[in-house]
């Protein structure tokens, strides 16, 4: 991997935690470039109404306004796709169209979840379908709701859910699930409602009347060389690291989805914001 420029800090990821800590570290007069295939888990959402001082905005009024804020601080950007990251004296990131080199590393890659094979799944997203119980379970206050999924993730959402309604009902999809409730392992279909999600049908022919679908069906492995460089996950596949978001690799920070804590802006904001004290701390007594 070949390249004129070290910037100071190259950071992973086009969300909020990764655009807080560029933001932060060009305050601090630190070169730094911003790479991202996208705007993650905030693209396309319609509202987003928990986040302080967003009232009416959507996940992209969000994206925009954090992308601009960035570009007029002169921050680089780059809408390219990570393939690998190498580490030495010095950190090493490849993208689709190009290579890369910086003393320090931010990675906010967020998290994917993985989406069942349901029918017409997509046409209900957004509108009965969601996949962050903390972000929409208040809309369905005391409505029935569905939750489908397993393992500690799904056993997280139901626990926001079950103090929302008194229906949630657990669904597998067909899989064999210990939990503490009931669980209807009925495989599902396809979904219906005229323009909200309004049933589940499943392959027997029974179905299920609900406001709601919520999935925890696990997650995508973000970013496989995470592992590849030696960074520690804990069980969860959450990237460890300390109070500052210093990872066990020297030079490499993370924050954001991509580590334990709740999965929402606020605290990927303050995650971007705390690195980017730690890295800036850490080129200070470098130079
Ligand atoms: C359906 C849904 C609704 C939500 N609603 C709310 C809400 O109402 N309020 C709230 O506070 N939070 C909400 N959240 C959670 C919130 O979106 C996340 O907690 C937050 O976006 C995490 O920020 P992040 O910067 O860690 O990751 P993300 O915002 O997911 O950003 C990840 C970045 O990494 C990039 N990336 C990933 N892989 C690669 C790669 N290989 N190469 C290059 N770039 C890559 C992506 O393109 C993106 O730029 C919701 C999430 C979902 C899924």
């Amino acid at each position: 991997m070949k390249t004129n420029e070290i910037y100071d800090t190259i950071v992973l990821g086009l969300g909020p935690a990764g655009i807080s800590a560029a933001i932060y570290l060009k305050r601090f007069n630190h070169s730094v470039l911003a790479i991202g295939l996208d705007g993650g888990s905030l693209k396309g959402l319609h509202h987003i109404d928990n986040y302080y001082g967003s009232f009416h905005l959507s996940g992209d009024d969000i994206l925009n306004n954090g992308y601009a804020q960035a570009k007029a601080l002169g921050i680089e950007l780059k809408f390219e796709e990570v393939v690998d990251i190498e580490v030495d004296s010095i950190v090493h990131v490849k993208t689709n169209l190009g290579n890369y080199e910086a003393k320090t590393l931010f990675l906010a890659l967020g998290l994917g979840r993985k989406k069942p094979n349901i029918g017409r799944l997509k046409d209900y997203e957004g509108k009965g379908v969601s996949y962050c119980a903390t972000c929409d379970g208040f809309l369905y206050r005391n409505r029935p709701i569905a939750l489908l999924g397993e393992g500690k993730l799904m056993e997280e959402e139901y626990d926001v859910l079950s103090h929302i309604s008194d229906k949630v009902y657990v669904l597998t999809n067909g899989k064999k699930v210990d939990f503490k409730v009931k669980v209807n392992e009925n495989e599902i279909d396809h979904l219906e409602g005229e323009e909200y999600l309004e049933r589940i049908v499943f392959k027997n022919g029974e179905s299920l009347h609900v406001d709601a679908l919520f999935i925890a069906n696990g997650l995508l492995d973000t970013f496989k060389s995470a592992k590849k460089i030696g960074l520690a996950v804990n069980e969860s596949d959450e990237l460890i690291v300390d109070e500052n978001g210093k990872t066990n690799v020297p030079f490499i920070f993370a924050g954001g989805d991509m580590i334990s804590g709740v999965k929402q802006i606020a605290k990927a904001v303050d995650d971007g914001m705390k690195a980017a004290y730690a890295i800036h701390k850490l080129l200070s007594s470098k130079s």
